[in-house]
């Protein structure tokens, strides 16, 4: 879920890197990477230039297939894990408790996500705020505090492994605080630090996501299957800490941040990719029926309630290239436009960044998927999605 999205800007694809020698990649200093950063900065490297022998091992690297190391990529160099660590530390807001989305008091804990790029192990640190009593910074009840445990973070962990380096290290901050309505919300950044917490890199949950099992919701246009993890009739809640579940609905939040950041550049444009648009963005939902307005929806929940614009549908399609084989297949036949956004095509290398289907890295996938339930047919699943 997110707020909202206008009529796209100027699209910006975002150029490859070059993978970088093995030896600026080990002389490189690990760039500072903490929760509070507004946004990604770009990693110092070692101004020495790589002999030739370097650079040709670098430009060979480049050319094999898989995800690679780039100049626009960071590690951080060490994470206070849970797995590790599970001191509780209490967050103070450097602009005081009235924050509009703010979290301050709340208790963290660190989530470490790794993996070997390049043959170098690389690590990205994501916050985990919960309120640490019974009331949230809207002073509303909730028991996050209470019920939260190793399973809840090992959820957000193998989730985030899923995804790209480039989009993962978008995300700085998860906070559990039930303030969305529904599972979660990804706003963009509102560009009023010292008033607004949204900051375009922080993800915001119900602790029901962790609580709850798979359910049909009522969407904009029928209902959808909720998938808050690839199993259904499983809950986060009462897992081993060393479970192997995931939420496509986490990535179904991700999916808006790397909306904004990497397809967009700017973690204030909340305007979405050309071909998950509806009505909304094109401006001519008077000139259309309710079956054509609905027509090129992902799932039932395709735009944000109040909008008409595709900034949900992107995400849902986001949660199909990463939730599972079925959901990949069906976004290249159904919206092929939005399938070569993650594949590339011939002038453009694709956001994916030849990284390996997370099935084909052991970790796990949402077998087939339910099929949405459309209001144009009286609610029956009479599309292929
Ligand atoms: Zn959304």
């Amino acid at each position: 879920m997110s707020l909202a999205c206008g009529t796209r800007k100027a699209a910006q694809s975002v150029a490859p890197g070059t993978a970088r020698s093995p030896r600026q990649l080990l002389a490189a200093p690990a760039a500072a990477s903490t929760s509070s950063a507004a946004a990604p900065a770009a990693p110092q490297f070692d101004a020495a230039p790589p002999d030739a022998g370097q650079s040709l091992a670098g430009d060979a690297a480049a050319a094999l297939p898989g995800e690679h190391w780039r100049d626009d990529l960071r590690s951080d160099e060490s994470c206070r894990d849970y797995r590790t660590d599970y001191a509780l530390s209490v967050y103070t807001d450097p602009h005081g408790p009235n924050r509009k989305y703010g979290y301050d008091g709340y208790g963290y804990r660190e989530v470490e996500v790794s993996r070997e790029i390049d043959g170098i192990l690389r690590k990205h640190c994501v916050r985990v705020y919960h309120p640490r009593d019974g009331k949230n910074a809207q002073k509303r009840r909730v028991h996050v505090a209470e019920h939260i445990g190793p399973a809840w973070y090992r959820l957000i962990e193998r989730t985030l492994s899923r995804i790209p380096w480039r989009h993962l290290q978008q995300v700085q901050a998860v906070v559990i605080d039930d303030r969305p309505l529904l599972h979660g919300v990804a706003p963009f950044n509102r560009q009023e630090p010292s008033k607004d917490a949204r900051d375009g890199h922080t993800i915001w949950l119900h602790e029901r996501l962790f609580e709850g099992m798979n359910h049909w919701a009522s969407g904009n246009y029928g209902k959808y299957w909720a998938y808050q993890v690839q199993l259904d009739g499983v809950k986060v809640e009462g897992q081993a800490a060393d479970h192997e579940l995931f939420s496509p609905v986490l990535l179904h939040e991700i999916g808006h941040l790397v909306n904004y950041n990497v397809l967009n550049g700017s973690a204030s444009d909340p305007t979405c990719p050309p071909c998950a648009q509806m009505c909304g963005d094109r401006k001519d939902c008077g000139k259309l029926d309710a079956a054509a307005r609905e027509a090129p929806c992902a799932t039932a929940y395709c735009t944000g309630f109040g909008h008409e614009s595709g900034t949900e549908n992107w995400a849902e399609m986001y949660r199909w290239y990463y939730q599972g084989s079925a959901t990949r297949d069906l976004l290249a036949r159904s919206f092929p436009a939005c399938s070569a956004v993650f594949e590339g095509n011939g002038s453009s290398p694709g956001i994916n960044d030849g990284l390996a289907a997370p099935w084909d890295r052991g970790l796990g996938q949402s077998e087939g998927y339910h099929r949405t339930l459309w209001s144009s047919c009286q609610e029956k699943p009479c599309k292929d999605r």
